[in-house]
């Protein structure tokens, strides 16, 4: 198990899913989780979970797509502890469509959210990593920010941006000490995928079509990703800076 004892965390849309587990994941590895979703009463339940189990942590209400909730968080984390070692950019939503069928406003409300969101997180933080020389960062992305994905068309545009992102600030800070990695999740079975499946005619059929398109024919689980993003905000991946970490049961290796 890699430690983040002593380190200050922060999650975004921990409230749910894959963000949930990496916060009761980081608070197992002793890390200080601040929790943080735009979903209060989601947030508050994992503090009380991992709190439960031993750890410590603390829901901070955030919108990511709102700079000046940003700016907030910034100031109640530097006023607890004046720092913040790892920042794991997890909030994000989805779309389903093609070009025909995504308008201009899907594509800005899912910009807003896993772009601009990812942008407006990392810029009030990142200021403090690059002055004590030391940080890591780990943006949530998807294996649509490596490979197209049908029926996603907006996703997977705002996926490969972060991806983008991901790889300019690694090398923009690297001789700053603050890392910046993607991890790149296949199906993960959380809210996120189970809403959507239960919107199709046959919600029973689609869940065993999104277990096959995984070469493992299941979906993940987030304790899975969360494995991923604790040894990438450990001081254990130091020499790992840049990277696109896929996690995809196959999904990727080809038919
Ligand atoms: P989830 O269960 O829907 O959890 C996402 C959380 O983020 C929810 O609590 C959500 O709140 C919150 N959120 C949404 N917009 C926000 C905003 N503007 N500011 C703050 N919080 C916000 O989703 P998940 O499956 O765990 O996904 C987490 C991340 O993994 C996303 O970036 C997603 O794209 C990525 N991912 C997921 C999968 C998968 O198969 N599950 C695969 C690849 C990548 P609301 O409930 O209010 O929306």
């Amino acid at each position: 198990m890699f430690s983040l004892k002593d380190k200050i965390t922060l999650v975004t849309g921990a409230g749910s899913g894959i963000g949930a587990a990496i916060a009761a994941t980081f608070a197992q590895a002793g890390g200080f989780v601040f929790v943080t979703d735009r979903d209060e009463k989601a947030g508050q339940a994992t503090v009380d979970a991992l709190r439960s189990a031993g750890g410590q942590g603390e829901f901070l209400s955030l919108d990511v797509s709102s700079e000046a909730d940003c700016e907030r968080v910034a100031t109640a984390v530097k006023s607890c502890f004046n720092r913040l070692d790892v920042l794991v950019n997890n909030a994000g939503i989805g779309h389903v469509g093609t070009m025909l069928t995504t308008t201009g406003a899907d594509l800005d409300r899912l910009y807003a959210v896993n772009v601009r969101g990812v942008f407006n997180v990392t810029k009030v933080f990142l200021p403090g990593m690059v002055e004590r020389k030391s940080g890591s960062i780990v943006n949530i992305a998807s294996i649509g920010a490596v490979v197209g994905v049908k029926d996603r068309l907006a996703y997977v545009t705002t996926k490969f941006a972060i991806a983008g992102m991901t790889k300019a600030l690694a090398l923009d800070h690297a001789l700053d000490g603050v890392r910046a990695n993607a991890i790149c999740p296949g199906r993960v079975e959380t809210p996120f995928v189970t809403g959507w499946l239960k919107k199709y005619p046959d919600p029973e059929k689609a869940y065993r079509d999104a277990c096959a398109t995984q070469a493992v024919n299941r979906m993940g689980k987030p304790e899975e990703i969360a494995a991923a993003a604790l040894y990438l905000a450990s001081d254990e991946a130091g020499f790992v800076t840049g990277t696109e970490f896929i996690i995809d049961g196959g999904f990727s290796a080809g038919k």
